[in-house]
């Protein structure tokens, strides 16, 4: 067995069925099993790959973004350039890149890195070496700078615990995962139903209707709309889910590139829910952000220059790389890849334009 099926197991023995957040939370940041604390899981030989990963494009065409949108809120200098989660470290190495022809603009960047696992940590400095901005590490948002921020978060939301809910004859009860006969962790619910909906779900669903719900989602992006309130600033969040609250299961696990059993060998592979854009949204204008805007990650990234920033790539490049360039365009943007499942939302402390996105007014 391995080692956190194992302390799982004795967890479940000891104190009862665990939520799904709970499973999610030890299989992917446990200090010493977890999958991101433990592995080095991205990229073509790990076993996931981001936008960031796919091609220097994305990560050029946020670099421009923040350019404009830095502007847009009058400059100010000093101020934080924070990403949550950032993976192997390509997307900020990219975006620092891009940001470069604005001297004001990296001038007046203090880069924070949110990142919790210590081998990734020691990666993305590797990564960064290379630019002259050296990242200061935090561990969460709280200890960030009191100055106005920029946030970037690309595949960050979906790897937060996420619980679960079903609807029942008695109401809305915990989905939990506990052990089978023969000791094996096995998806149920418990009998007692909750008090009140975890979130604005419609009571009359189905029997059998699954809600999801991430406390720490709506944590960080309080903490995150907090900041930006406060201190000016904005963000950009990139991740796949929908735009409106949906129903259903969407817990997944990938390992080398397949989905594999979310409850199957516990800490080896990734495990993301879809991010509920909607749900998120209401957290940060409840937190007082005076814009929020959003599209389609494909929409975003062609209104921000895809085609253009390809073709200017290309034009320098062999037949092959070429290919790979064209290649890149097709997974990151088109509807049959990742442009229509992923999305991209924005949230600012003033009322200005927001490229690439529809301002959502309601
Ligand atoms: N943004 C990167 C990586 C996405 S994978 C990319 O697009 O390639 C998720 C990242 O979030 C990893 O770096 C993981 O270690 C980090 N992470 C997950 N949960 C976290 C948490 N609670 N706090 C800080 N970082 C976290």
């Amino acid at each position: 067995m391995n080692p956190l099926d194992a302390l799982i197991s004795t967890e479940i023995e000891t104190t009862g069925p665990i939520t799904v957040g709970r499973y999610m939370q030890l299989c992917l940041s446990h200090p010493k099993y977890g999958y991101y604390t433990s592995k080095q899981p991205l990229g073509a030989q790990g076993d996931f790959t981001t936008a960031p990963e796919i091609s220097q494009l994305f990560g050029e065409l946020v670099g421009v973004w923040l350019v404009t949108v830095w502007r847009a809120l009058g400059q100010p200098s000093p101020f934080a350039l924070v990403e949550l989660g950032p993976g192997r470290g390509t997307l900020m190495a990219d975006i620092l890149r891009a940001v470069a022809v604005d001297r004001a603009f990296t001038d007046g960047c203090k880069v924070h890195l949110v990142e919790l696992s210590k081998p990734l940590r020691d990666l993305q400095s590797k990564t960064l070496q290379s630019s002259s901005i050296a990242p200061t590490f935090h561990s969460d948002i709280a200890s960030l700078p009191k100055l106005p921020t920029l946030f970037v978060a690309n595949e960050f939301f979906d790897a937060l615990p996420t619980n679960q809910w079903v609807r029942t004859d008695r109401g809305w009860n915990a989905r939990k995962i506990g052990l089978d006969a023969d000791n094996k962790l096995t998806f149920g619910v418990d009998p007692t139903p909750l008090p009140a909906p975890p979130k604005l779900i419609r009571e009359n669903a189905a029997l059998g209707t699954i809600v999801e719900h991430s406390p720490a989602q709506d944590t960080i992006m309080g903490m995150m709309a907090d900041r930006i309130v406060r201190y000016g600033g904005a963000a950009l969040i990139t991740d796949y889910g929908s735009l409106s609250t949906g129903f259903g299961d969407t817990l997944q696990a990938v390992r080398m590139h397949r989905p594999a059993d979310p409850l199957d060998d516990p800490g080896a592979s990734d495990l993301t829910t879809q991010t509920d854009f909607g749900h998120l949204r209401s957290k940060a204008i409840d937190a007082g952000v005076r814009t929020t805007a959003w599209s389609a990650q494909g929409d975003f990234l062609i209104a921000m220059g895809l085609l253009e920033r390809a073709g200017v790539l290309g034009a320098n490049a062999g037949p092959e790389e070429r290919d790979a360039i064209s290649a890149a365009v097709e997974r990151l943007a088109s509807d049959a890849a990742m442009g229509k499942l992923f999305k991209a939302m924005a949230l600012a402390s003033k009322e200005i334009h927001l490229p690439g996105l529809i301002v959502v007014n309601d």
